[in-house]
């Protein structure tokens, strides 16, 4: 039996099932363990109801902070009613309706599709429930502010749904870096978060920071903290490639200053220090390989 567990997180054993054939008489077996793993909902959680209406939890109130109704009820969840226009999501405004029916009456719905029309809809069959049980026909309450105590001036539409939490956590998510592994080839910082990697600065990023005239944010973030490198240009011949460290005779010592020569020229006084990004070099280079020859004019 072999198996591993890369989290740290402490865990509950749910099941283990010991598998083999149909009358459990087989040689070979197999062990299945579950695991649960319990987890408080943190913002940046995802949820969603059964009606594909998926969202992240982007506040955690008080429940003091909370709307309450007159029988002093809070609910767990608000969201916003600009979801639903376009996602047409009708079903979750009847569930919600059909939920708090259900609850009220104690019973269960049985949500068969097509069994409502436009001459006995839904919304009339769960609103004369509603009614009966002493609500608002719409399914709609009188809310009070949870922060001042007042009466909320708009009734709001509030019932039971079933929810969901979907396996997109912030905890499996966040990524941090300051410094750290760095592209062989381009010496860029590497992607990934298991590798504490950087998080990709692209174009449209680029646009955005351009488009707010913060140049030296973006200078800091696509060449200060990206593959800023200090390259030996020749002015003369405009050459990244050809300047190199002069080859030490052999009697020299490490200490001694070596001179960047360019190989080209064979001089060394009309070598320049320019900041390119790292990248800029391996083009060159690659240019260099089709045949290219890429001058630089310094200045
Ligand atoms: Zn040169």
């Amino acid at each position: 039996m072999c198996f591993s567990l890369r989290s740290q997180e402490a865990c509950v054993v749910d099941s283990i099932k010991v598998c083999s054939n149909d009358t459990g008489t087989g040689r070979l077996k197999r062990i299945c363990i579950t695991m649960r793993v319990p987890r408080n909902p943190t913002i940046g959680d995802k949820f969603a109801s059964r009606h594909g209406q998926k969202g992240i939890l982007s506040r955690l109130w008080p429940a003091e902070d909370m709307p309450f109704t007159e029988s002093g009820m809070a609910p767990d969840i608000l969201f916003n009613p600009h979801g639903f226009p376009s996602r047409m999501t009708i079903g979750m405004l009847i569930e919600s309706m059909a939920g708090k029916s259900g609850a009220l009456h104690g019973l269960s719905h049985d949500a068969t599709p097509f069994t409502f029309s436009e001459e006995s809809s839904a919304l009339e069959y769960f609103g004369e429930m509603l009614r009966a049980g002493g609500y608002n026909y719409y399914g709609t309450e009188r809310l009070y502010s949870g922060v001042s105590g007042l009466e909320l001036e708009a009734d709001i539409f509030i019932g039971v749904v079933y929810y969901q939490r979907l396996r997109h956590m912030v905890s499996d998510k966040f990524q941090v870096r300051t410094t750290g592994a760095r592209d062989k080839v381009t010496n860029q910082p590497v992607g990934g978060r298991n590798i504490q990697g950087g998080i990709r600065f692209g174009e449209m990023e680029r646009d955005a920071l351009l488009a707010h005239g913060s140049s030296f944010l973006l200078h800091d973030r696509l060449f200060n903290c990206s593959d800023r490198s200090v390259a030996q240009v020749c002015v003369d011949c405009g050459s990244l490639l050809s300047p190199l460290l002069e080859k030490p005779p052999p009697y020299w010592s490490s200490m001694r200053n070596r001179k960047t020569v360019c190989t080209l020229c064979g001089k060394n006084d009309s070598i320049d220090s320019v900041s390119v990004p790292y990248v800029f070099r391996y083009f060159v280079a690659e240019l260099a390989a089709m045949n290219i020859k890429v001058k630089l004019d310094i200045k």
